[in-house]
């Protein structure tokens, strides 16, 4: 009898060791696992508070390079104390984010059309911050670019030749920003605006002083980051040339170049 007793004690005690058993995963044979990125960007506190620390930082600077008439965030511009300043940013993970979007690429590959698409139909996503430096901008006369890889072309069964640029007009409005298309320079929208963005940037320069640059890519700062040369850069970009450019430019980075973080895509992924 005694025996049994000290058994039945044993038992309990192994069953209260033992770890609960999760609940087994629903089973999906046609859905992949979301991207760890994704998920870090869409429900995370640490992704929205780092886009809050970068946007804070760079509304705390803008004073002082506004004031300094000497400093351009456009490497090579040496000619435009005089000149009106303005700033750039980039529009998708820089002040609308895409991770909603970047799911459904579980389902049907990326293309130009469907991002157009989900973007037209669904509401703008803001990013945590960004308001707050454009309004700051603005507040100071300072104007307000967005340079977007977004392209400007024509989509079957959509009306007009650049039917992005007013979704994106739209998107920004949807997330608090009003801007025009004078100020939204999209991909192809002139001869010469390739995906590289230098052109374009350059294209600002001309009648601006250039005192801020907002993205989550690389090449919203820095040119020829992509495996793919565009004009001007000749040469694939590689891993080691896009980590020279980091000591090259070493000066700019939280002093008039703030980058956002974006696990999800970017030119980074076309590089070895
Ligand atoms: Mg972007």
């Amino acid at each position: 009898m005694k025996t049994h007793y000290v058994l039945i004690a044993a038992l309990a005690l192994t069953a209260c060791a033992m770890p609960p058993v999760p609940p087994a995963p629903e089973a999906s044979v046609d859905e992949e696992p979301i991207d760890i990125g994704i998920l870090w960007v869409e429900y995370s506190a640490e992704y929205q508070a780092i886009t809050a620390q970068v946007y804070a930082d760079a509304l705390e600077d803008l004073p002082r390079l506004l004031a300094d008439t000497s400093f351009s965030a456009l490497p090579g511009q040496t000619d435009a104390a005089d000149k009106p300043a303005a700033i750039i940013l980039d529009v998708d993970e820089t002040v609308v984010s895409n991770a909603e979007y970047q799911e459904t690429l579980r389902y049907a590959p990326y293309t130009r059309f469907g991002h157009f698409d989900w973007m037209r139909n669904n509401r703008a996503v803001p990013i945590r911050g960004a308001n707050a430096l454009i309004e700051a901008a603005k507040a100071a006369g300072v104007e307000v670019f967005f340079l977007t890889n977004r392209a400007c072309e024509r989509f079957e069964g959509i009306d007009g030749d650049c039917p992005y640029e007013q979704v994106t007009i739209d998107d920004l409005r949807e997330v608090g920003i009003e801007t025009d298309a004078d100020r939204l320079l999209m991909a192809w929208e002139q001869p010469g605006w390739s995906k590289e963005k230098r052109h374009r940037r350059d294209y600002i320069g001309q009648t601006h002083r250039v005192i801020g640059l907002y993205g989550d890519d690389y090449g919203d700062f820095v040119h020829c980051t992509r495996a793919k040369p565009l004009d001007p850069c000749t040469e694939p970009a590689t891993r080691a040339s896009r980590h020279a450019a980091l000591d090259t430019y070493a000066d700019y980075w939280g002093n008039g170049w703030y980058i956002l973080p974006n696990p999800m895509h970017g030119s980074w992924t076309s590089v070895r």
